[in-house]
């Protein structure tokens, strides 16, 4: 099938682009990689009246690595960001969670920042920014605003950005000191979308006993669900945290659907199987931190 028909818009400055997506209000979408919104213009399951395309904003391609963490801009591509080894070495579940992103050639087009806007719960990074307290800066004409993923994420297929809005950037904090992260899903075949996916954090004291341990879920639940299992875990040496008990806790607290590729029960079984396994590995790599 044919998009139905829109008026497109090249804009070449940002300013232009928040003009045309202004002008347009609820009738614009914005157009970056492409990898999932032609697919959907195509199957007619969208129909805006206004196409702003941002390939031709170069400044917005941009990947910062600082201290406190890494900003990546609305037109860096996921093969660009899982490639950018100071990213790799700031924060280093950003290329663990990219590698699991759908295939090299759609990881080419594809951006991190239309990830976070297209908000898919099936998705790695909306729950990579959830795990790690990220943010996203969205500009419109005259004004900025950051969102922390918290409320950046509001449904499936719902974000916080307004008629009118660009999200220019996503802010992905770097991991705290004596910390370790992972990520663990299953997918039918490799860069499929997953059945069930879990990032996790786990933070430790100067004695090696845990101080915090979280979860963010993938494909349970209609948003990337955060659940605090530090509790569960105990603050002990990961050698003798009871990984069992935070499994059981984010089993009961995950929402998942049944579709034609899994059950509901079956994708909370995972939810368990997969916190254990991303909580053990998370630990593993705060220990040698
Ligand atoms: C076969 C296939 C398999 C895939 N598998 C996976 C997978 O396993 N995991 C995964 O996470 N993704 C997967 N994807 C999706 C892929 O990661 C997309 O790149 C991503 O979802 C969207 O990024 P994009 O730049 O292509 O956005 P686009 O398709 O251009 O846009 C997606 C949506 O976000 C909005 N948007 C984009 N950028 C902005 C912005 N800067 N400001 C405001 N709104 C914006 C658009 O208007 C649109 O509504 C897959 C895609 C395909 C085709």
């Amino acid at each position: 099938m044919k998009p139905p028909p829109f008026e497109y818009h090249a804009p070449r400055s940002l300013g232009e682009a928040l003009d045309a997506l202004a002008g347009a209000g609820e009738h614009g979408k914005v157009l970056a990689g492409g990898q999932s919104l032609i697919p959907l213009l195509n199957m007619r399951l969208a129909a805006p009246a206004h196409l702003v395309d941002i390939n031709r904003l170069p400044e917005l391609a941009f990947v910062d690595v600082a201290p406190e963490g890494v900003r990546v801009g609305a037109l860096a591509r996921h093969a660009q960001v899982e490639r950018h080894e100071p990213v790799a070495a700031a924060q280093p579940l950003l290329r663990r969670a990219l590698r699991l992103v759908a295939h090299p050639v759609i990881r080419n087009r594809g951006t991190v920042v239309g990830s976070l806007a297209h908000a898919d719960p099936a998705a790695e990074l909306p729950a990579v920014l959830a795990l790690l307290g990220g943010s996203v800066r969205l500009a419109r004409s005259g004004a900025v605003r950051d969102v922390p993923a918290d409320d950046f994420f509001t449904g499936p297929l719902e974000s916080a950005i307004d008629p009118g809005e660009l999200a220019v950037s996503a802010f992905f904090p770097a991991p705290p000191p004596r910390s370790g992260t992972a990520f663990r899903e299953i997918a039918r075949r490799h860069g499929d979308y997953a059945l069930a996916g879990i990032a996790a954090l786990v933070v430790l004291d100067d004695d090696l006993r845990i101080t915090s341990a979280t979860v963010a879920c993938v494909s349970l639940g209609p948003v990337p669900l955060l659940v605090d299992v530090s509790e569960a875990v105990g603050h002990r040496p990961s050698a003798s945290a009871d990984w069992a008990s935070a499994a059981r806790a984010v089993r009961e607290r995950v929402d998942p659907e049944a579709d034609i590729h899994a059950t509901a029960a079956y994708r909370r079984h995972l939810a368990g199987v997969l916190t254990e396994q991303a909580l053990r590995d998370a630990a593993r790599e705060a220990a040698d931190a």
